[in-house]
């Protein structure tokens, strides 16, 4: 069954009663080299984090839609837990991945899934044997950046995000977003609030004739790989009063601060939450201009400015 081709996924749609379901962000992979690539740099970023080469590889793929980038996935990692939304396709992707015993087709929605709940159920044994994690995904356009967070948020600061590498496709233009530095157009709050638990880099485009139906916008395959949390960006987020899972949370409030009146300087935009004579001595602290604004702050500037808050209170 060739599940990348542009007639054969029409074909199983109808076998099935079924169109492709715009609420639900359905654009079909019909190039199987995307999907290979896709699933190939997913795989060789979990070896990376994988200590033991022998140790199982565990994923977590959000919408199989009919199974283009599952069954690629199949091929490479030694147990897939896919999350599809829509009742309608479960039948179908029983049939188009009836060949892979290492599949396991879970009718849920992302956002209502409980994420450490589903990685103890379905990955418990792969990760006490040591091995690793990883999430694999063509995203569904409309829930990109809450799928992320989602993602990256089920854990709290004082413990590691489990996953070697999250591997996404999502519209160019978020990417652009979550790939840009500080003080650049593109910075906004979801970059600053990705950065404070992972690295973001781009792997390559995709153009909008690659999918069924063709989408508006194009898209972009991109990493997210977690790394040693806010103490690496931030060392002294050790000695914080706030304790480090606080200190995380009073970072994103800031953020939201900074970024809900981006045009604002941070003395400003933040005034609501801390003095303005705290806000302008911890700046001053930090050896930032006082008239900065939120968009030119780094995620650890971001950490460094929210503790500086904090003691001074
Ligand atoms: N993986 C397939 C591919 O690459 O051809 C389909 C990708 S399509 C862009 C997005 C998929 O996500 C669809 O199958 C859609 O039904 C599913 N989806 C949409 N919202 C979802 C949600 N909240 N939870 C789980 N799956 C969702």
């Amino acid at each position: 069954m060739n599940l990348c081709n542009r007639t054969e996924v029409k074909r199983l749609l109808d076998k099935y009663g079924l169109a492709p379901r715009k609420g639900y962000g359905q654009n079909f992979l019909i190039n199987p080299a995307v999907p290979q690539m896709i699933a190939e740099n997913s795989y060789t970023m979990s070896l990376s984090g994988n200590l033991d080469n022998n140790a199982p590889c565990g994923v977590i793929e959000i919408g199989p839609g009919v199974g283009a980038l599952t069954s690629c996935l199949a091929q490479y990692y030694d147990k897939v837990a896919a999350l599809e939304i829509d009742k309608g396709l479960i039948p179908l992707l029983e049939e188009s991945m009836r060949d892979f015993d290492n599949v396991k087709i879970i009718c849920q929605d992302v956002m209502e899934t409980d994420i450490p709940a589903l990685i103890e159920e379905e990955f418990g044994d792969i990760i006490e044997q040591g091995g690793s994690l990883s999430v694999c995904a063509n995203l569904p356009y409309y829930i990109t950046s809450p799928v992320i967070m989602k993602l990256l948020e089920s854990f709290s600061f004082s413990e590691s995000v489990p996953f070697s590498s999250i591997t996404v496709m999502i519209q160019t233009e978020v990417a652009d977003r979550l790939v840009s530095e500080a003080g650049s157009g593109e910075y906004g709050a979801v970059t600053a609030a990705v950065r404070l638990r992972a690295d973001v880099k781009k792997i390559f485009n995709v153009s909008a004739g690659n999918f069924y139906p063709i989408p508006k916008v194009s898209s972009s395959v991109i990493s997210i790989i977690p790394h040693g949390g806010i103490s690496q960006l931030y060392p002294m987020a050790k000695d914080s009063p706030l304790g480090i899972d606080r200190l995380g949370k009073k970072t994103c409030e800031l953020i939201s601060l900074a970024f809900g009146q981006r045009r604002k300087t941070i003395v400003n935009s933040a005034a609501s939450a801390y003095p303005k004579e705290l806000i302008v001595k911890s700046l001053r602290n930090l050896g930032l201009r006082e008239d900065i604004r939120g968009e030119r702050l780094s995620a650890s500037d971001f950490l460094a400015l929210a503790d500086n808050l904090n003691r001074g209170l």
